[in-house]
């Protein structure tokens, strides 16, 4: 399953290097199930931005697709 969690406005910076933070896949563990999400990514030290209503929504939506299993 792939979700992804970029925000609409992808011009993040990340605040420690300062640099534009880009897309990228990566893991993400919830509930016992992992899930390859595309977020932003810093290209120097690795920070991951979710924007946290959004991840609470996807999550939600994918929390109901699994219990209509
Ligand atoms: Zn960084």
């Amino acid at each position: 399953m792939k979700l992804s969690f970029l925000p609409e406005d992808t011009g993040w910076f990340c605040e420690k290097c300062e640099l534009k933070m880009t897309p990228g896949l990566t893991e993400l563990h919830y509930q016992g199930n992992v899930f390859k999400v595309e977020l932003l990514v810093c290209p120097s030290c690795g920070a991951v931005l979710i924007a946290e209503d959004l991840a609470v929504g996807r999550m939600l939506e994918v929390e109901k697709l699994l219990e209509d299993k």
